[in-house]
């Protein structure tokens, strides 16, 4: 049988509990035997918003990841030039991996809009969909096949990268709302006291 592979794709700016408690809860419902986080690298409809360089989320979802031997993190996105679209991240992914059935996870908000995504017909083909929501959100999302995406309430989600952000920003804490480690990464960068991030040296 093949292995069954979470890709769970986001922005992960920062990473926090809810994405990590979605991953565990999608893992335990589909039966995956392990899930790949993917940041994103550049991204076609975040023009304009001012997100955290692609290294200092990368690291950041390693360090939030590490005690998991199930999860791991993929410098995919981060690494190819360009714009990140899903398509060629589940190709390569598909080639990489031989025999696996994959399983893309992200954000239930995120879905509607994946009919204008790069090659939308190829990607049904090429994984199960699955769309975390947050507590109260509506489920499924109107036009989409039936059978190509799931939905899964996830109450931790309740959580959001944009609240951690604002938070930092206004001196607040996050503890607790993401992992220790990462908490003390933000603190050690400073990242989110302004609307300018540091890069990082590699
Ligand atoms: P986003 O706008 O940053 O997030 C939208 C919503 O979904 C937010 O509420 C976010 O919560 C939540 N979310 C994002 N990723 C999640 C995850 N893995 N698990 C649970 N909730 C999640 O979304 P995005 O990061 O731009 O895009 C999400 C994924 O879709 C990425 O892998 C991206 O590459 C892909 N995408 C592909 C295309 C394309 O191929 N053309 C276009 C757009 C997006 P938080 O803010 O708390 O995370």
């Amino acid at each position: 049988m093949s292995r069954r592979v979470g890709v769970m794709g986001g922005t992960f700016d920062p990473i926090h509990h809810g994405h990590l408690v979605a991953a565990s809860e999608v893992m335990a419902s589909f039966s995956l035997d392990e899930v790949i986080f993917v940041p994103t690298g550049q991204q076609p409809f975040k023009a304009g918003r001012d997100v955290a360089p692609a290294e200092h989320r990368y690291l950041m979802a390693v360090i939030a990841t590490a005690s998991n031997p199930r999860f791991t993190v993929s410098r995919l996105e981060i690494e190819r030039p360009g714009m990140s679209y899903t398509i060629d991240s589940l190709r390569a992914l598909r080639e990489s991996l031989g025999d696996v059935e994959l399983f893309f996870i992200t954000g239930a908000d995120v879905l509607p809009q994946i009919l204008n995504w790069k090659n939308a017909a190829e990607l049904w083909s090429l994984a199960h969909f699955i769309g975390v929501t947050r507590p109260g959100h509506a489920l499924q999302p109107v036009g989409l096949p039936e059978d190509g995406v799931s939905m899964l309430e996830v109450p931790a989600m309740a959580i959001s990268s944009t609240d951690c952000r604002l938070r930092v920003a206004a001196g607040r804490p996050i503890w607790y709302l993401v992992p220790d480690g990462v908490v003390q990464y933000i603190g050690k960068h400073d990242l989110y006291r302004s609307s300018s991030h540091e890069e990082v040296s590699a």
